[in-house]
């Protein structure tokens, strides 16, 4: 399966990813993680990133199409993998067609979760993420059984410092202007499919699982 998940900030793109990943054994690569990855590092790119993720902007594409296509050329890509937040725009969807053309790689689906912007904020606001494993908590919607502490790894949750109010309107307007094109983009190649997120997360596995039968 080479997959691509794609939706406004928020729809559960990571959430479902961690199902995908587990139900087709494939690589779950999200350029978000990769970039909070080198943050950590406090690698250069790291520190690039941090500068435009912390507005809510698109981090370069230069540096975002580069990290890419070096991830999607390791060995465990060979069978499958699942794409997630990349492309985030034309150029580059442009840029990954020209890398899996020049390798001979072929997209099986491009995942479109849809969720209604009204919903989206408080999602986001209300995400909290383990600082060890990544594991992905809401406030209200998926409650970790001990306040503030990860099921997996009894790790401290923490809220992403883009997950504030001003900064996830400002994402939304920047998928709106930038992302939301893509849609028709891979309408056109015919491999786009469609399900409501605006469901319990059990409901939108179901579905994903359907669409790609
Ligand atoms: P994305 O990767 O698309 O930004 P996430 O998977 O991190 O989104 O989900 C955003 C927030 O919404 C998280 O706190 C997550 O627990 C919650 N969430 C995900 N899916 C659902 C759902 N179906 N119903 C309610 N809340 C959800
Ligand atoms: P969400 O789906 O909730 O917006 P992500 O983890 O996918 O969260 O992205 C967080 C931030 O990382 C984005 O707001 C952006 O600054 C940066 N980012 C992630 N993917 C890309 C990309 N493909 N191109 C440019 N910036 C990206
Ligand atoms: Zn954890």
């Amino acid at each position: 399966m080479k997959l691509l998940i794609t939706g406004r900030p928020g729809a559960g793109k990571g959430t479902q990813a961690v199902n995908i990943k587990e139900y087709y054994n494939i690589p779950h690569i999200s350029t978000g993680d990769m970039f909070r990855a080198a943050m950590k590092a406090g690698t250069k790119m790291g520190l690039l990133a941090k500068s435009y993720m912390e507005k809510g902007q698109l981090v370069p594409d230069e540096v975002t199409i580069g990290i890419v296509e070096d991830r999607l050329s390791e060995a465990d890509c060979k069978d499958g993998f699942l794409l997630d937040g990349f492309p985030r725009n034309l150029a580059q969807a442009e840029a990954l067609d020209k890398f899996l053309t020049k390798n001979g790689i072929k997209l099986d689906a491009v995942l479109d979760v849809n969720v209604e912007n009204s919903v989206l904020v408080r999602r986001m606001v209300g995400r909290r993420v383990c600082k060890n494993c990544g594991a992905t908590y809401h406030v209200e919607f998926n409650k970790p059984l001990k306040d503030g502490i990860c099921d997996n790894c009894g790790s401290p949750l923490v809220q992403r410092p883009d997950d504030t109010e001003a900064t996830a309107v400002n994402r939304l307007a920047v998928y709106d202007e930038q992302t939301a094109p893509l849609l028709d983009y891979y309408k056109k190649q015919g491999i786009l499919k469609t399900v409501n997120g605006d469901q319990s997360f059990d409901k939108v596995f179901e579905d994903i699982k359907a669409v790609l039968k």
